[in-house]
């Protein structure tokens, strides 16, 4: 049998940085669940510490279940390398630690997990990291928020809640013209939905905590380098990749390692320092969550559509926001960029606004009232009372958290029964 040139996406999904291990012949990867790896001898270890050679050192830089997780994933977007860390939010810290000096700006779309305006608008402030909010469905608007002060620009591909879609070469092409790379946080559609490196992505992230890893049980983070940003030739200077390093002998990241150096500085500069590692168990139980991907994604679809459907035509429900729907304002966007489906998460309006949000939480059965996405278990929530409480009345509504909201994560339960649980709960 002739093998083709480049595996399609679900032999990817299951084969993609594994082999057998080569002491024992267990064919699935096995739990490193060591701190630390034995040198060969001292030159061995000095060329390890000079990044000189690659191989494990430490468990807080670099460990062999992680190291398959990552090649999977960079993999699956079509990246160059990626880097594995403890959570989706430890993956925005790292992305940001490296590109950001004190003082440096960044433009950022204000549809966005609430716990990322959070970390943007507050934490971010301690490093004086500097957050310009515009608005994701209007390129327009990144364009007039991008200042000589920007490094980047930062987007979700389907934006979270709202089910927006992004136009994301729109938004590449101002990122080009501003020299500044564009970083794509992918969580809700997967690579198996929306590859953002075709649409001029730069810097993919993901939180793999959640459709990635798929069961809800395991937190995790990546960042892919695209191999796409020329950081030696760029017109901004990127101190972290382009300046001699003094922790590694003066060495120039972005020269020794060109199109690979963004994960590389992450990892040993913003990994190494910062600490927010992966653990082994959970790259092992995110690894073979992300074997079934593509079966996954396309069933999360389905019971979405069937989902947003039921919902469009119920005379308690105000408004779907679903851009599977063909009267969305998304979908010839989402066709465009997320031809095999609009993603498993999405927004209505409950008529009665915020009681009648809260009251719906209240009395579904089969749904779990939680806030998280992406598991194969149905969720709900009421942002407003929930996971967009912090924010003021103006952010909620500009993050498509207003108060009559409600947030579904569809699983992989029949589409009837979590038809029937919706039902049941708005008759009430
Ligand atoms: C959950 C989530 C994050 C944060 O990820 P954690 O793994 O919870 O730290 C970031 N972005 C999006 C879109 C998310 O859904």
């Amino acid at each position: 049998m002739s093998q083709q040139e480049t595996p399609g996406f679900s032999t990817l999904a299951i084969h993609a940085g594994a082999t057998p291990d080569p002491s024992t012949g267990a064919r699935v990867t096995p739990i490193y669940q060591t701190t630390a790896y034995v040198f060969n001898d001292v030159d061995h270890a000095a060329s390890l510490f000079n990044l000189e050679a690659f191989g494990n050192i430490y468990t807080r830089i670099m460990n062999p279940t992680q190291a398959v997780l990552e090649q999977r994933v960079a993999a699956l977007e079509g990246g160059t390398a990626a880097l594995a860390v403890a959570s989706g939010h430890a993956a925005q810290l790292l992305v940001f630690h490296t590109l950001l000096q004190p003082g440096d700006e960044f433009v950022a779309g204000r549809q966005l997990y609430g716990g990322s305006i959070n970390q943007f608008n507050h934490s971010f402030k301690k490093f004086d990291w500097r957050v310009a909010w515009a608005d994701s469905t209007d390129p327009g608007s990144i364009e007039a928020a991008v200042t000589p002060q920007t490094r980047a620009i930062f987007v979700e591909s389907i934006a979270n809640p709202g089910g927006v879609v992004v136009d994301l070469p729109a938004i590449s092409a101002i990122a080009k013209k501003a020299g500044v790379p564009l970083i794509v946080d992918n969580t809700l559609a997967t690579p198996y939905l929306c590859r953002p490196k075709e649409h001029g992505a730069d810097i993919v992230l993901h939180s793999l905590t959640k459709f990635m890893g798929g069961h809800g049980n395991s937190l995790g983070g990546v960042i892919v380098d695209c191999g796409t940003f020329d950081w030696l030739n760029a017109k901004i200077r990127y101190p972290t990749l382009v300046e001699p390093n003094p922790s590694y002998n003066g060495m120039r990241l972005a020269e020794t390692f060109g199109n690979f150096a963004f994960a590389i500085a992450a990892r040993v500069l913003g990994l190494r320092d910062l600490g927010p590692s992966i653990s082994p168990f959970n790259a092992f139980m995110i690894l073979t969550g992300i074997e079934t991907l593509p079966l996954r994604m396309a069933k999360h679809c389905e019971n979405s559509l069937a989902v947003a459907e039921f919902l469009a035509k119920h005379p308690k429900v105000a408004w779907v926001n679903y851009a599977g729907l063909k009267d969305n304002r998304f979908h010839s966007i989402a066709q465009r960029l997320c031809p095999k489906g609009a993603g498993a998460v999405f927004t209505f309006g409950v008529k009665g606004g915020y009681e009648a949000g809260v009251e719906l939480v209240s009395k579904v059965k089969l749904l779990s009232h939680l806030a998280n996405i992406g598991d194969t278990r149905s969720l709900i929530i009421h942002p407003a009372s929930t996971t967009h409480r912090q924010l003021t009345d103006a952010q909620r509504t500009a993050a498509g958290a207003g108060e009559d909201v409600v947030r579904l994560s569809i699983g992989l339960e029949d589409a009837a029964d979590i038809i029937a649980d919706l039902d049941q709960a708005l008759a009430a």
